[in-house]
């Protein structure tokens, strides 16, 4: 079973060992304005509870898209009260990638507008099938044996109502190769990396703010590992570095200039390289913990914790099925 609790980690399904004192459902959160009409609901992780993914809005002459949409009823309620203040109907949402932190809150924002196209890869229907009909399973049993920690139960029961519903996250419109397109008239760029945070991403390029949102190909205080590919991500950050981005805007953390991604980019490649190699896996977390120290905060006991996690995921092998095709 510790396995299958380990397993699961960033993605929160279970409990994992350093989820010590839940705290209460996040406040809500105001949206910080970006430049050119684009404006970022920040996401959480706070103790104990499962984390919500950054929300970005850009506002176009046809209305808002929305990047990712978080996984708590707390973060859709932020993003609803941002588009209020702006006077915003969202046409559009383009999800990352499918882990539950990004793309949960397509559910009650579909219902809310159900004029909303939804825009990601294919690879949710392979997560429907594996990943996640694993996790709810997991997490089941994992709950009706009592091991499951009261505190996580709120998040993870929302979890499993979500997976239940998981046919309606698939996107209206798949994409998997890069396409430029216009949404809400306004023109943007969606790259796909294959094999990198799940067997394929979309990332975004603003190429008239010169802005990158890269959804968890950049995660502020540890990079979530559980379905990744360490060297297909690697690929996806150089192409991320060769777009020509003045702001990168991470899956969870603060938005970055170019040279704090680079040193993000620098911490994490350190990081694989590290955990590929054969020395001592605590110099790997002791150098993720270095090296990403502006971008891990306060909670720097849950980051090395989860870095000693992943650190053992990609040394013990269990991530290289990710990596084939
Ligand atoms: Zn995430």
């Amino acid at each position: 079973m510790r396995g299958a609790l380990a397993a699961l980690a960033a993605l929160a399904l279970l409990a994992p060992a350093w989820a010590a004192r839940a705290e209460p459902s996040s406040p809500l959160r105001d949206e910080i304005a970006l430049s050119g009409d684009s404006w970022l609901v920040p996401g959480a992780f706070n103790p104990g509870r499962s984390p919500d993914g950054n929300t970005v809005i850009l506002k176009g002459p046809k209305g808002a898209i929305l990047v990712d949409t978080g996984r708590t009823a707390g973060h859709v309620e932020s993003i609803d009260a941002a588009l209020r203040r702006l006077k915003l109907r969202p046409v559009a949402i383009i999800n990352t990638h499918w882990h539950l932190d990004h793309v949960s809150g397509n559910l009650a924002l579909r219902a809310a507008n159900p004029a909303i196209t939804v825009y990601g890869t294919s690879a949710i229907e392979g997560a429907l099938t594996g990943f996640l009909a694993d996790s709810a399973a997991a997490a089941r049993v994992a709950i009706s044996s009592g091991s499951m920690p009261v505190s996580a139960l709120p998040d993870v029961q929302g979890d499993l109502d979500t997976i239940a519903r998981g046919r309606e996250l698939r996107p209206d419109e798949t994409v998997d190769e890069n396409r430029d397109l216009v949404l809400a008239g306004r023109s943007l760029s969606l790259h796909v990396a294959e094999r990198a945070v799940t067997a394929r991403d979309l990332w975004i390029y603003d190429a008239a703010q010169r802005r990158a949102i890269v959804g968890d190909l950049v995660t502020g205080a540890v990079p979530f590992l559980d379905t990744a590919c360490p060297e297909g991500w690697l690929h996806a950050l150089d192409a991320v570095a060769a777009v020509g981005a003045r702001q990168i805007i991470p899956g969870h953390g603060a938005p970055m200039n170019r040279t704090g991604f680079a040193r993000w980019r620098d911490a994490f490649g350190d990081f694989i390289a590290c955990a590929r190699g054969s020395g001592a896996l605590e110099t790997c977390s002791a150098g993720w913990l270095a090296g990403a120290a502006e971008f891990i905060g306060t909670d720097g006991r849950r980051a090395k914790a989860m870095a000693d996690y992943y650190g053992e995921l990609i040394r013990s092998g269990k991530l290289d099925g990710y990596c084939r095709a």
